[in-house]
């Protein structure tokens, strides 16, 4: 089995994406069931809203050394830049033209980042599920391990790919979604009804992977709870509450239920002091790693051999949706 996730240079990583996509990526890569991995930077996906040149390069590089830095093998995962990649532009127009301007306009993601856009909203961040549909379908991937939130994004590429297959004759593969049972949506530490996210203008609301870890721990220790004093798993009553129960949880890797038993008689100040530490105890790691990658060769030779195996894969099937849809001359 084949899987592929990526993530957008579109900002500083954060706990979110740590805890509900990378770490997934890193577990799975001892799987047994799966023996081809692929993992990207989804730049074309980050120029959907506005992006200044320097920062995205760098951005790019920061996601690259960070996914190695959190267990990412190069000798088990393919690691590439996607516009490295022209297929997935490539594909991504075939789809477009294939998906109807109403399923587009339904998804959450375009309708909350339009909200924030002031100055003007590119039709990339409309059509960007159609190009994320062929980030997926180009590789022939069994599954995709996602956060809850791109849950919707996923169902529609399964719709475009039964819609291709059933007008053009088979030619993708209909992949699942892999959303991990905790961790899938980690919420804002200034808002716990809204997602983490690395696009966040107010930085207390999330925690990158690369903050100083004092930074961090005060992130936590100031995170927006009620004033009702339990502390109990009730993401209706208790939203700041259940998110950082789930962040402990995560972190340690102990059971959500276990950690609700460990802390149900503790004081919020006490209870905040060690999710803290739990999370310095996941970051200091990382970041002791990143800085020796960061400005190492491993990157480009890592990027190199991702792109040309990326780029074997998609041609073939890129070629095959060009004769399935009659484009240039048979190739
Ligand atoms: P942006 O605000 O730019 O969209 P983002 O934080 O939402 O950034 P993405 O690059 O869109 O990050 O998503 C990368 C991966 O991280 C996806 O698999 C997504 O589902 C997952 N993810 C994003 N935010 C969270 C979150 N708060 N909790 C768990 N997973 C998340
Ligand atoms: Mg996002």
């Amino acid at each position: 089995m084949r899987f592929i996730s990526g993530i957008q240079p579109s900002g500083n990583i954060t706990l979110g994406n740590y805890l509900g996509a990378v770490k997934n990526f890193v577990k799975l890569q001892d799987d047994p069931r799966f023996t081809d991995m692929l993992v990207f930077v989804a730049d074309l996906h980050a120029i959907t809203v506005p992006q200044e040149k320097l920062e995205l390069r760098k951005n790019i590089k920061q996601l690259v050394a960070l996914y190695l830095a959190c267990g990412l093998d190069p000798e088990k995962c393919h690691i590439f830049i996607q516009s490295e990649v022209p297929h997935h532009a490539e594909l991504g127009w075939c789809l477009q033209c294939n998906t109807y301007i109403g399923e587009l306009e339904r998804m959450t993601q375009y309708k909350d980042k339009k909200e924030r856009q002031v100055a003007g909203v590119s039709s990339g961040l409309l059509t960007y599920p159609a190009l994320m549909a062929a980030d997926i379908l180009l590789y022939d991937c069994d599954c995709v391990p996602v956060g809850v939130d791109q849950k919707q994004h996923l169902e529609l590429t399964r719709d475009i790919a039964a819609r291709f297959n059933n007008k053009y004759g088979e030619t993708f593969k209909i992949p699942e979604p892999f959303i991990p049972e905790a961790g899938a949506k980690i919420m804002s530490l200034a808002d716990p009804l809204k997602k983490m996210s690395k696009s966040d203008p107010n930085p207390k609301g999330y925690i990158a992977l690369l903050d100083d870890i004092n930074v961090a721990k005060k992130k936590i220790k100031s995170a927006v709870t009620d004033s009702d004093a339990t502390i109990r798993y009730d993401l209706e009553n208790k939203p700041g509450i259940s998110n950082l129960l789930t962040i402990y949880s995560c972190c340690t890797g102990t059971s959500l239920k276990d950690t609700e038993a460990k802390f149900k008689d503790s004081s919020y100040a006490l209870f905040k002091e060690a999710v803290a530490d739990a999370v310095a105890a996941e970051l200091e790691p990382i970041q002791k790693r990143y800085n020796e990658i960061i400005n190492s060769k491993l990157i480009d030779e890592v990027l190199d051999n991702g792109r040309d195996y990326a780029i074997y894969l998609a041609n073939k099937k890129l070629n095959k949706v060009y004769n399935k849809i009659g484009l240039g001359r048979k190739r």
